[in-house]
């Protein structure tokens, strides 16, 4: 499965190794998934 990275740098979201935006190394967002999947608003 595709992980979704979070860049600390812009705070953009990408599914690549370097952010798009500045080019700076992501950090892995998986926890992010959890908590959108348990958010209210998502149902
Ligand atoms: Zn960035």
């Amino acid at each position: 499965m595709t992980k979704l990275k979070k860049c600390a740098q812009c705070n953009s979201y990408t599914l690549k190794n370097k952010c798009s935006k500045c080019k700076k190394e992501p950090k892995d967002a998986h926890y992010k998934f959890i908590k959108i999947r348990n958010a209210p608003n998502s149902k």
